[in-house]
């Protein structure tokens, strides 16, 4: 190998090119110039400025500038006269996905409409699309459609597909088999139900020589040799179908028309029919230039040829669903072949290649009144679709999906797997989890969306995926109630919660009874052998009925317990017994400074996961520590108080609701507590306190701040304890603090 001598071959390539240069060689500013005036086609320039120096040094796999697709994406387009806004999004298209310019940026320099595409094209670039089942084919083309505002960004997301077919040959082979079959299970679908068949079939075409090589080459062949026996036989009936709109005074256009290979293709495969049944079709396309003269040119060429009954179809009296218009005909042509016939106006003609896109060819001002305008329109005219589908009771397949572009009212979401889930707006982690299966749902405690932990609470957004955390042992909240929109994780929790309310009111029942029965020493062995009577006089079915009644403080254990003891005192003839001593049965349920003696040596303990039947008070937030008593609440079961608390002397009337209660030794939970310091008024004073508490590993469930002067002020803050020895050093932790005057534990 030599080094070559630059003086004897001057360098061809490494002149630097000029940004322009691309710009003018991608042909783009002559199509642009066929609609777009001299200031938009500038506007579209800066963009391509702005996007080749953004990509500058990225290359395609090809080897060219990178910036060359962006601008063969904006060709198509313009092919189809989108707007200037819309060109020169396509010309940015990859750039917030590809570089590390930010929306902000882009809205700065082009404008929020601008921005808007771009960002909704790189939001669909980021879902990728895994599963190759059928259905999840169909959710998938509705998550795309779905989460898109603007139906551009749908079509410059087609057109960048379709730019990406044309160039798939730099594409390692697995690569572009994955590509092709992605565009034909997903793109062409789409670009069908907007009505863009242009780019559809292009799009099938490429995706189907990708996918099915040998397939494509026998077809491609065979339609090649069909096509040269009957060239003459075409060019005779477009010819006689030409001369005789003629004489009639009608100005059109005749078309050979041709399937093209992957239609031939599917039509084989799916109605099993052989080529020469599904390609020896004659067909025709009459173009003329208005509706009238359609219906006039159907009357020409039945006259000429005589109609196959049955197969006139009026499509323009009533449109396809995606906007489709034109009359369709079938004739007894020479030698008896039959020939298919569509009649259209140019307007048609346009609506059929471009479909949805035809919006845009209405020349409008860039006024954002012009904007919404044609934004609305589309709107109506879907919403025109939709009517007719109602009365033509044709398939709703595309309104389904476009409808929720209109509609908002679905979210489309990943398992960690790639299967979709389709969910109400609005749903949440936890209903996602309910939806994956009831048993994810009752377990779930954290939620994992787009990898990053989130709170269960976060309604969904298009295209995240969603991975549910499940602890076992875990079970539903009661605040989830608060969020979940499904009915089915609805029903689920609220189900979940009454069974295990009933659960553990039982429980809770069967130990304030337990301890009542003591006082007259007699066990629940001594009740349930007397239950049938008992439950008949309580007028409740089972004993777990007994036990959740007195769990829920609807009935209260004493009375329960002197009942049974009547009924034993009557079954032996004797006198009940007065409880082991009436006083010492009232302390047990009688704090000491209600005149009681010292609590029972065996007062109820107290763990703190209870659950819903034992709750303690938001006046006076007992922690593990803290001297407590407990209030039978009827339907609520025990309230737990502290001793200080000054609520306490409302019950004083109800010495027989009073539970004696005391902490269990091993607590695991934090419980909640309240706080008050006061600071000195001075910068960043509660970020520093705050920064103290959670330095302890402990968690702020709640600030309040209140201001008393200019110069000292109050923050209350709820945050979560183990017991009084771990709020001990917490509190002499702030206290070191310069700006804290003083720190007191907030009672009710
Ligand atoms: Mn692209």
């Amino acid at each position: 190998m030599s080094i070559p001598d630059p003086a004897a071959h001057p360098p061809s390539l490494p002149v630097p090119l000029r940004a322009g240069d691309l710009f003018a060689r991608s042909g783009l500013p002559e199509v642009l110039a066929e609609y777009l005036g001299e200031d938009e086609i500038a506007r579209v320039r800066q963009a391509y400025e702005f996007g080749a120096e953004a990509h500058k040094g990225q290359r395609r796999l090809s080897g060219e500038p990178y910036i060359t697709h962006p601008l063969a994406v904006a060709k198509i387009l313009a092919g189809m006269h989108m707007n200037a806004e819309c060109i020169q999004a396509a010309i940015l298209h990859d750039v917030i996905e590809d570089t590390p310019i930010p929306k902000e940026e882009i809205a700065a320099r082009f404008g929020h409409e601008v921005a808007d595409l771009v960002d909704g094209v790189s939001k669909l670039t980021q879902i990728r699309f895994e599963s190759h089942m059928e259905e999840q084919a169909e959710n998938f083309r509705k998550m795309l459609l779905a989460t898109v505002q603007d139906i551009r960004v749908i079509i410059i997301k087609l057109a960048d597909r379709l730019h990406n077919m044309r160039t798939l040959g730099s594409m390692p082979p697995h690569k572009r088999r994955r590509i092709a079959r992605e565009t034909l299970e997903i793109y062409a679908p789409i670009a069908n139900r907007l009505g863009m068949n242009t780019l559809r079939v292009e799009l099938e075409d490429l995706g189907f020589a990708v996918s099915h090589p040998m397939r494509y080459r026998v077809l491609a062949a065979a339609v090649k040799k069909a096509r040269g026996n009957r060239k003459e036989v075409v060019a005779r009936i477009r010819e006689a179908i030409a001369q005789r709109l003629e004489q009639e005074g009608l100005q059109a256009r005749v078309q050979g028309r041709e399937k093209h290979l992957y239609s031939i293709y599917e039509k084989m495969r799916s109605k099993r029919l052989s080529f020469s049944e599904v390609f020896d079709v004659y067909a025709f396309r009459i173009i003329v230039d208005s509706v009238d003269a359609c219906y006039r040119a159907l009357g020409v060429v039945h006259n000429l040829y005589k109609p196959v009954p049955g197969k006139f179809k009026d499509y323009i009296a009533i449109p396809k669903a995606n906007g489709y218009q034109s009359l369709h005909t079938v004739l007894f042509g020479p030698y008896s072949l039959p020939i298919e016939v569509q009649i259209r106006s140019e307007d048609m003609e346009k609506v059929a290649e471009v479909g949805v896109a035809a919006h845009w060819l209405y020349k409008l001002g860039d006024s954002d009144y012009a904007h919404s305008k044609t934004q609305k329109r589309i709107r109506e005219w879907m919403r025109g679709l939709l009517e007719l589908q109602k009365n033509a009771g044709n398939s709703l397949d595309f309104l389904e999906n476009v409808k929720i572009d209109l509609f908002p009212d679905e979210v489309y979401v990943f398992t960690p797997k790639g299967q979709i889930m389709e969910l109400p707006r609005g749903a949440t982690a936890v209903d996602f989890a309910y939806a994956v299966h009831t048993d994810v749902g009752n377990t779930c405690v954290a939620a994992k969306i787009d990898r990053q932990l989130a709170p269960l609470s976060s309604p969904l957004q298009n295209g995240q995926s969603v991975e549910i955390i499940t602890a076992p042992g875990a079970r539903p909240n009661p605040s989830w109630l608060n969020f979940v929109v499904t009915a089915k994780a609805r029903a689920t929790i609220r189900n979940y919660l009454k069974n295990l309310k009933r659960e553990e009111s039982i429980a809770l029942g069967q130990r304030l009874l337990e301890q009542a029965l003591r006082g007259y020493a007699l066990t629940l062995a001594d009740l349930e052998a007397r239950s049938a009577s008992l439950l008949a006089e309580f007028n409740t079915r089972s004993l777990d009925d007994l036990f959740e009644d007195i769990g829920l403080g609807n009935r209260l254990a004493p009375l329960v317990a002197r009942r049974l003891e009547e009924l034993i005192a009557g079954e032996r003839g004797r006198h009940p017994r007065r409880p082991r001593a009436i006083r010492e049965v009232f302390s047990r349920y009688m704090p000491a400074w209600l005149g009681g003696s010292r609590p029972s040596p065996r007062p109820l303990a107290i763990k703190g996961t209870e659950g819903m039947v034992v709750t303690f008070a938001k006046c006076c937030h007992p922690i593990p520590g803290d001297p407590i008593q407990g209030f039978v609440s009827a339907g609520r079961g025990i309230v737990i108080h502290t001793e200080s608390c000054k609520n306490i002397k409302e019950f004083r009337k109800h010495p027989e609701k009073w539970v004696s209660v005391q902490w269990e030794s091993d607590i695991e939970e934090d419980f909640p507590v309240e706080i008050r310091v006061y600071v000195v008024n001075q910068r960043g004073v509660l970020a520093t306190v705050a920064a103290a508490i959670s330095e302890m590993d402990i968690n702020i469930d709640n600030v309040v701040i209140e201001e008393h002067d200019s110069k000292y002020s109050t923050i209350d803050f709820t945050v979560a304890v183990r017991d009084r020895v771990h709020l001990a050093r917490l509190m002499r932790h702030i206290r070191n603090i310069d700006m804290v005057v003083r720190i007191s534990r907030k009672k009710g």
